[in-house]
C-alpha cells in the first residue's frame, strides 16, 4: 500500500490532479469557479469533464454518478456508465461538460414535501465544484446539489451553501469596518466527531429490530453494562483495531482527514474524529465516513450501528460539531487575537454567536431533531434538549466586566474599553472542562454537542450559519451608520451581553435543577421531542430570518417541516410494527416453549410421585403465564394504536399522537417482554441478548 502520504487522496480528483491533468488555462478558469463562484464556460467544462473521466477510467472507473444528499438524510446516487457506441461496433468512454455540470435523475420517489408535483418528476442535480470529485468502487462520484425545476432545494446541500454565503456576506461587512482590506471571503469550518457501535454481524442478523430500525426494541439489562467505566479510552481490541486501520486507509484514500480514534463510554462504542475542513466539504466527508464505516465493518464480519440509541441503559451515540469562522487569509475569527483591535473583533464575533444561539435556540434544537435523537437528548448522557452556551470562567469574567463597567480583575484599576485596552491574556487550556454543555466554547471554536450520530451535519450548520449571519447583519447595519465606531462597538457588545446572558451557563447541564432554572427563571425553550420543536420552523421570526438571508424560501420551509415530521412518524411506526412482529412471532412462542417445558417437568415429576413439590416450576410458570398474557394484550393494544393513526389527517397531529400514545404503548410492551426475558431459559430466547451484542466483539 505504501506510506499514507503516497496514497492519501489517491481516489480524489483534487487540486494536485487538476494541475496535473488540465491545461494551465482550464485550470485557472476552474480555480476561479471554485474560489470565487464564477460561472464555468462550456468549453472549460468539457475539458474538465474529459480530464476527470480519463483520470477515473485509468483508475478502473466505468461509471459516473451525481452524488447528492436528498432529504432522506443519506446520500443518493444513480450510476451511468461512460460507454458510448462507436461506429465500428465497439464503445468509447465518453463524458461531456454538460453531463458533469447537470444531471436529471428521476426524482419522484425522493421526499419533497409537496414541492414537486409527481407529474413533474424530474429534479436536477448541479455540480458543486468546491467539493472534489472522487472514485467509489468503479464509479466517479460528482458532488452535487439537488433542485426542482422551479429552483427549490430538494436536498441539504443547497441551503448549506446558501447559509455559508449568507454568513460570508455579513462577516465581510464587519471585517471591512475593522479595516481588513485583504480578506476576500469568510468561511465556516467544521470538524465532526463521529460516535458509533460495532456488533458482530452474525448476531445482528438474528435481530429483526436491528435490521429494520437500527436499534434494539427489546432487551433486558445485561449483568454488566458501562458501570465499571472500563471502556472509555480503554485498550482497543485487536479486531476493532484492525477495523479502524482498514477504515482509516479507505478514508485517507478519499482524502478524508481521519485523525483520532478511541473507545467511547459504552461497551462496543467507539469514536472517530477528522481534522476540520470547510463546512460543505466536512458535510460531504461526514456522509462518506458514515457510509465507509458500514462498508468496512461488513468486511470484518461486523455491523456498524449509527443509530443514536441502539441500546437502552447504556450511552447513545452523538456527533460533536466543532465549528468556527475563518478568513481566506487564515485568521480564525473565534480566536482571541494579539492586538486590541483584533480582540474587539473577536469579542464582536463571540457576541454574534451568543446572540444567534439565544435568538434561535429553537432552530438549533430542531436542526438535530429525529425520532432517534429524542431518546438521547436529556437522558443524562448527552446534553439536554435545552440549548445553552458554556464559555468558561475566564471569558465569563471578561464579559461580566464589560457589562458592568468594572475592572476585569481586582488588581486592575481601569475598566475595559474595547478598541483601546488589551484583552487580558486568555488561556485557552482553561476552557472546555465542561462536557455537559450543548454548545461549548473550546478556546477557538464552538462545539455543538446535540447532534445525533446519524444526523447529517448539514441541518445544524445551516441554522448556525444563518443565525450568526443575522446577528452580524444587525451589528453591521448599526456600525456602518455609527458616528463613533468604537463607542458604538462597545455599546453593542455591552448590550448583547445584557440582553443574552440568560443563554450562558457554566454549570452541569445534566442536572435536573438546571432544566427548572432554564425554563422557569431564564425563559429558555425546552422542546423534549421532535413533535414539540419541529413546527417552530414555521414561526414567523424564523421564516423571516431564513428567507431574509435567502437560505430557504417559504415553500422550502413548509416542505421541510412536513418531511421531518413525516420522517419521525414513519420511523416510529416501523418500530412499533417491528415490535408487534417480534412479540407475536418470536417472544411469545419462545416463552410458551419454555412454559411447556416447565409444565412437562411438573407432569413427569408428578408421574413419579403425585404429591412431589414443584414449587419452583409452578411458581415460574405462573409468573411467565401472567407475563405472556400481558405481552399478548399489550401487543394487541400497540397494533390497534398504530391502526388508529390512519384516521389522523395531518402529519403534525399524527406526530402528537405518536408522542402522547404510541411511544407509551411501545414502552409498556417492552417492559413485560424484558421481564419475561430475565426468567426464560437462554435455550429458548429467540435472539441474541444485550450481553452478547455488547460484549460479543472480541
Ligand atoms: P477537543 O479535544 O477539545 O474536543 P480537538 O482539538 O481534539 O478538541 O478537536 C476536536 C475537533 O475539533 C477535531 O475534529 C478538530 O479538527 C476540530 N477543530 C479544531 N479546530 C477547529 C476549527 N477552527 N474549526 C472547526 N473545527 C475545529
Ligand atoms: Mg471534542
Amino acid at each position: 500500500m505504501g506510506t499514507v502520504s503516497d496514497y492519501f487522496g489517491s481516489l480524489v480528483f483534487d487540486d494536485r490532479e487538476m494541475k496535473a491533468n488540465l491545461s494551465a488555462d482550464v485550470y485557472q478558469s476552474l480555480r476561479k469557479t471554485i474560489d470565487h463562484g464564477e460561472k464555468l464556460n462550456p468549453s472549460v467544462a468539457n475539458a474538465v469533464a474529459t480530464a476527470m473521466k480519463d483520470w477515473a477510467v485509468a483508475r478502473g472507473a466505468t461509471h459516473y454518478t451525481h452524488w447528492f444528499q436528498p432529504l432522506t438524510g443519506i446520500t443518493a446516487e444513480k450510476h451511468d456508465s461512460f460507454i458510448s457506441p462507436a461506429p465500428d461496433g465497439g464503445v468509447i468512454m465518453d463524458f461531456s461538460g454538460k453531463e458533469l455540470i447537470k444531471g436529471e435523475p428521476d426524482a419522484s420517489s425522493f421526499p419533497s414535501g409537496g414541492l414537486r408535483a409527481t407529474f413533474e418528476a424530474r429534479g436536477y442535480t448541479a455540480w458543486d465544484p468546491t467539493s472534489y470529485a472522487f472514485i467509489k468502487g468503479t464509479t466517479l462520484c460528482i458532488p452535487t446539489a439537488f433542485c426542482s425545476y422551479g429552483g427549490e432545494a430538494l436536498d441539504k446541500k443547497t441551503p448549506l451553501l446558501r447559509s455559508m454565503e449568507a454568513l460570508n456576506r455579513q462577516a465581510m461587512r464587519i471585517l471591512k469596518l475593522f479595516g481588513n482590506e485583504d480578506v476576500k471571503c469568510v468561511r465556516t469550518s467544521v470538524g465532526p466527531e463521529q460516535e458509533y457501535f460495532l456488533v458482530p454481524k452474525e448476531l445482528y442478523e438474528k435481530r429483526k429490530d436491528l435490521i429494520y430500525t437500527g436499534r434494539t426494541l427489546f432487551g433486558a439489562k445485561p449483568p454488566k453494562g458501562q458501570e465499571m467505566d472500563d471502556h472509555y479510552f480503554g485498550v482497543i481490541k485487536p479486531r476493532v483495531a484492525a477495523y479502524m486501520a482498514d477504515l482509516n486507509e479507505e478514508l485517507w484514500k478519499l482524502g478524508i482527514l481521519a485523525k483520532t480514534e478511541h473507545n467511547e463510554v459504552a461497551p462496543a462504542q467507539h469514536e472517530l474524529a477528522p481534522i476540520y475542513s470547510t463546512t460543505n466539504i466536512a458535510t460531504d466527508h461526514n456522509q462518506l465516513t458514515m457510509e465507509i464505516m458500514q462498508k468496512v465493518a461488513a468486511k470484518h464480519g461486523l455491523v456498524c450501528l449509527l443509530h443514536e440509541k441502539p441500546f437502552a441503559g447504556v450511552n447513545g451515540s452523538g456527533k460533536h460539531n466543532n465549528w468556527s469562522i475563518a478568513t481566506d487569509t487564515g485568521v480564525n475569527l473565534l480566536s482571541p487575537g494579539e492586538t486590541p483591535y483584533e480582540n474587539a473583533q473577536f469579542l464582536l464575533f463571540l457576541c454574534a454567536v451568543i446572540k444567534a444561539v439565544d435568538d434561535y435556540q429553537d432552530l438549533l434544537r430542531l436542526s438535530v431533531a429525529t425520532a432517534g435523537n429524542d431518546h438521547r437528548l436529556g437522558a443524562n448522557e448527552a446534553p439536554p434538549a435545552v440549548v445553552s452556551i458554556f464559555l468558561g470562567d475566564e471569558l465569563m469574567g471578561i464579559l461580566d466586566a464589560i457589562e458592568n463597567d468594572k475592572p476585569y480583575c481586582a488588581a486592575e484599576k481601569t475598566t475595559m474599553k474595547l478598541g483601546v485596552d488589551v484583552l487580558p491574556r486568555f488561556a485557552r487550556d482553561t476552557t472546555d472542562r465542561n462536557r455537559t454543555s450543548p454548545f461549548a466554547f473550546t478556546g477557538n471554536k464552538f462545539e455543538f454537542r446535540m447532534l445525533g450520530s446519524s444526523n447529517s451535519i448539514a441541518c445544524a450548520n445551516i441554522m448556525l450559519n444563518a443565525a450568526v449571519a443575522e446577528s452580524l447583519k444587525i451589528y453591521a447595519d448599526r456600525l456602518e451608520g455609527a458616528e463613533d465606531f468604537e463607542t458604538a462597538l462597545h455599546g453593542m457588545i455591552k448590550k448583547t451581553i445584557k440582553d443574552h446572558k440568560r443563554i450562558l451557563f457554566n454549570g452541569n447541564g445534566y442536572d435536573a435543577s438546571w432544566i427548572k432554572e432554564a425554563t422557569e427563571v431564564r425563559g429558555l425553550c425546552n422542546y423534549p421531542t421532535t413533535p414539540d420543536c419541529m413546527p417552530h420552523l414555521l414561526d414567523k421570526k424564523n421564516v423571516d430570518m431564513l428567507t431574509g438571508h435567502k437560505v430557504f424560501s417559504v415553500s422550502e420551509l413548509e416542505s421541510r417541516t412536513e418531511i421531518m415530521l413525516e420522517n419521525y412518524c414513519k420511523t416510529v411506526v416501523i418500530e412499533a410494527n417491528t415490535m408487534v412482529d417480534m412479540a407475536r412471532k418470536q417472544i411469545l412462542p419462545a416463552v410458551e416453549g419454555y412454559c411447556a417445558e416447565l409444565a412437562g417437568t411438573v407432569a413427569s415429576k408428578r408421574a413419579v410421585s403425585p404429591d412431589i413439590a414443584c414449587g419452583y416450576e409452578t411458581g415460574l410458570l405462573t409468573k411467565l403465564s401472567v407475563l405472556t398474557d400481558q405481552i399478548a394484550v399489550r401487543t394487541d393494544e400497540l397494533e390497534a394504536a398504530v391502526l388508529d393513526l390512519k384516521n389522523i389527517a395531518s402529519v403534525t397531529e399524527e406526530s402528537y399522537a405518536i408522542r402522547d400514545t404510541l411511544l407509551g404503548k411501545m414502552a409498556a410492551l417492552r417492559a413485560v417482554a424484558d421481564e419475561a426475558e430475565t426468567m426464560t431459559s437462554d435455550k429458548y430466547w429467540p435472539f441474541p441478548t444485550y450481553g452478547e451484542l455488547l460484549f460479543g466483539v472480541r
